[in-house]
């Protein structure tokens, strides 16, 4: 029926009776954020080819991780997709790809954390879990404890029914070569790509809970069992929704000892900054006067998000229910 032909007043009636939408109801806000890492990306370094594959795979993750959350999902459960796709991808120091110790071993760290309980789930020194992520997941979720390493972090994963892989599931010729390089003694020079390259997700859902995953092969020609920041929460992970959630790429020593992750957080817990100016002020102060290099991602309850780094790149992805989608390098 035409509005047109209706009374007058019936259709004031009618326009009273319908209630205005709330702000909330009309669009619950949702987020998801996502790195590959930081460090020395220079357009000059980079193949068209090469750059296609990069945006790829972060589009692939992005839009998996944002199709949970636009369906309703948990922001634990979105984080963990995009954080899967990328250490499956053999461009990312994660997973399949990852760099290799002195020993020519991959050896994997990742960490979980959960912004509403605050609870964690992290592991460390891996070789045979295909994906990290889950098993830090399985930590948090089935462990008493927070942080699981090596062996005891695998019989772990088999106790719980999770599949081992062989080592070689995580070689590549790429990575393999850059480990004869650091042997020799060279320095990897800025074509090797993503010589950093962790990867990492943070997001916010629907429920207005935030979550952050990081999984990493640490660096390069690592000794002695060598952890970095990524599996530390506060350092390289942190998820708390009083402020923000928190994931990491870079050089993972300086992380730890600024407690990055849990500096930005506390920043705008505290200071009652945005998280832009957080994210900030923990890159461009505190990590680079201690001379650390490399990025965060950082989303809050409002959906707001940075993606903040002091190397020459990171690559990175967000996406949000506002319609935003974004996907760069440089
Ligand atoms: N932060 C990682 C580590 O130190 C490395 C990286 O982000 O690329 O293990």
């Amino acid at each position: 029926m035409m509005l047109r032909t209706l009374p007058a007043r019936l259709l004031v009636l009618l326009l009273a009776a319908t209630p205005a939408p709330t702000l909330a109801e009309e669009s619950p806000m949702f987020a998801i954020a996502i790195h590959g890492g930081a460090g020395v990306i220079s357009r000059s370094s980079m193949t068209p080819e090469a750059e296609k594959s990069y945006q790829e795979d972060l589009g692939k993750a992005l839009d998996a991780g944002y199709s949970i959350l636009e369906s309703g999902g948990t922001s634990m459960d979105a984080a963990i997709a995009a954080v899967k796709i990328l250490e499956d991808s053999p461009l990312f120091n994660a997973g399949r790809g990852a760099v290799f110790s002195a020993e020519g071993i991959n050896e994997l760290d990742a960490a979980v954390m959960d912004g509403q309980t605050l609870r964690a789930g992290a592991v460390a020194g891996l070789r045979h879990v295909r994906n990290p992520i889950e098993l830090a997941r399985l930590v948090m979720d089935r462990s008493p404890h927070v942080f699981l390493t090596g062996k005891g972090a695998e019989d772990f994963a088999l106790e719980n029914g999770m599949p081992l892989v062989p080592r070689s599931w995580f070689y590549t010729e790429r990575r393999w070569q850059q480990l004869e390089q650091a042997r020799r003694g060279e320095r990897l020079s800025a074509a090797d790509i993503g010589y950093y390259g962790t990867v990492g997700a943070v997001a916010l859902d629907a429920a207005g809970n935030l979550a952050a995953a990081t999984s990493t092969g640490g660096m390069t020609n690592k000794k002695w069992g060598r952890v970095g920041d990524a599996p530390l929460i506060g350092a390289g992970t942190y998820a708390d929704n009083g402020s923000c959630a928190v994931s990491a790429t870079g050089t993972g020593e300086f992380f730890i000892r600024g407690v990055i992750s849990h500096e930005v957080s506390a920043l705008m817990k505290y200071r009652g900054v945005d998280v832009a100016e957080a994210a900030r002020t923990a890159i461009q102060g505190r990590l680079a006067a201690m001379g650390g290099d490399g990025g965060v991602i950082v989303v809050d309850r409002e959906g707001n998000i940075a993606m903040e780094f002091n190397t020459e790149g990171m690559f990175r992805g967000a996406r949000d229910a506002r319609g935003k989608r974004e996907i760069a390098i440089y």
